[in-house]
């Protein structure tokens, strides 16, 4: 492990008093485990929601708030903020399946395999969600096929088989997938029906759909997938709803239907990469901007509901894009340097209420610390 030998130190002002807390003092992975068992902040979270910017360095969000002539809801909810290291087993520079599944298994592999290694199926954060009792739902602007969404539902040695990679999604007993894809999916139904999956490519029949189910569900007991044409940045349709309306619709369905137990929501901005990869700087700040009122969305949802955590971050940075303080007017697409992943750390943002502040941000940890984090939580609340 890359960074196993480092001290890691995540200061924690202002839970205590006037204290200065140690939270993470990391010499491997067993140690960062044990500390957050221990420690009374990751209690009491039953709902944990981490959300993936896939591709989204800190200069993204750096560029898009000089367009925006403001804060993100991402930066601007914040309270703990910190740097992550994101190399595969393969090579310094991630794909998404990797540093996906490093985040939802706690373990590195090559690039391009999903939760898979060595011949043998991972935990994913979904299977140790379910192991209890918890509702799971996966939710992306792409595909749930594809490489993120994928290594948090499914196991497979390539990220290109998507038959396989869908028929284990139809097969598992996660509640709820939503993305885009319609096209492939509505070839799926007769697969989905054998699984007891309920397909929609409508969104305000999914709506009414969850919310009767909500209501109803104390004997109700279907999974759902929703693929639509596309997921709209600014506006709703049947067809392309907003991921802010998905993530709306999605918890109030898991954290009725899941009262007791709580929920885990992954959810992801797929397409932050995609305009990165084209070079395309505006159209990569609309789909991060489309991101972050997802994001705005889940956090005002998290603290009124409470016991809820959030977690942002990204899979690696796409695009090697660079910012040197330029004002809006200046933004153009030359500030990328690169058509690929890079290897810059990429940052991580955590949301709860008031009993947490920021630390000091050159803490750094590693993609796979965040699967060790959110099952200490999910252990920590029995
Ligand atoms: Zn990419």
């Amino acid at each position: 492990m890359k960074i196993a030998s480092a001290t890691k130190r995540i200061r924690v002002k202002g839970m205590f008093s006037s204290c200065v807390l140690v939270l993470l003092v990391v010499g491997c992975a067993q140690n960062l485990e044990g500390k957050f068992d221990s420690l009374t902040i990751i209690e009491g979270y039953k709902n944990i929601i981490l959300m993936i910017g896939d591709g989204m360095g800190e200069n993204h969000i750096k560029v898009t708030e000089a367009y925006n002539q403001k804060e993100t809801a991402i930066t601007d909810k914040a309270i703990i903020k910190g740097y992550m290291t994101t190399a595969s087993s393969s090579s310094s520079v991630t794909d998404s399946a990797a540093s996906a599944t490093a985040m939802s298994t706690g373990q590195k592999v090559p690039n391009k395999a999903i939760a898979y290694k060595n011949g043998t199926k991972l935990t994913t954060m979904s299977e140790f969600a379910k192991a209890y009792q918890k509702g799971v739902g996966i939710i992306a602007t792409e595909t749930v096929t594809g490489a993120t969404p994928a290594a948090f539902s499914s196991h497979n040695r390539q990220r290109s088989n998507t038959d396989e990679i869908a028929l284990e999604q139809f097969q598992s007993d996660i509640d709820l997938f939503i993305g885009a894809g319609k096209s492939y999916f509505d070839q799926q139904v007769g697969l989905m029906s054998q699984n007891q999956l309920s397909y929609y490519s409508d969104f305000f029949t999914f709506q009414d759909d969850l919310d009767s189910a909500s209501i109803s569900h104390s004997n109700f007991a279907s999974r759902f997938l929703a693929a639509f044409d596309t997921i709209s940045t600014t506006i709703t349709t049947p067809q392309s709803p907003t991921l802010s309306d998905i993530v709306d619709v999605s918890l109030n369905y898991l954290s009725s239907r899941y009262a007791e137990e709580g929920f885990f929501a992954l959810i992801e901005g797929s397409h932050i990469d995609k305009r990165a990869h084209d070079g395309d700087i505006f159209g990569m700040i609309e789909q991060l901007n489309g991101f972050d009122r997802a994001v705005g969305e889940a956090v005002d949802w998290a603290r009124e509901h409470g016991d809820t955590f959030v977690m942002v971050t990204a899979d690696h940075e796409t695009g090697g894009l660079k910012y040197d303080g330029e004002v809006k007017s200046e933004i153009n697409d030359g500030m990328f340097s690169s058509g690929g992943h890079t290897s810059v750390n990429v940052p991580f943002y955590l949301y709860n209420n008031d009993n947490l502040s920021f630390i000091s941000a050159d803490d750094v940890i590693d993609n796979t610390d965040v699967a060790k984090l959110l099952r200490a939580m999910i252990r920590a609340q029995k």
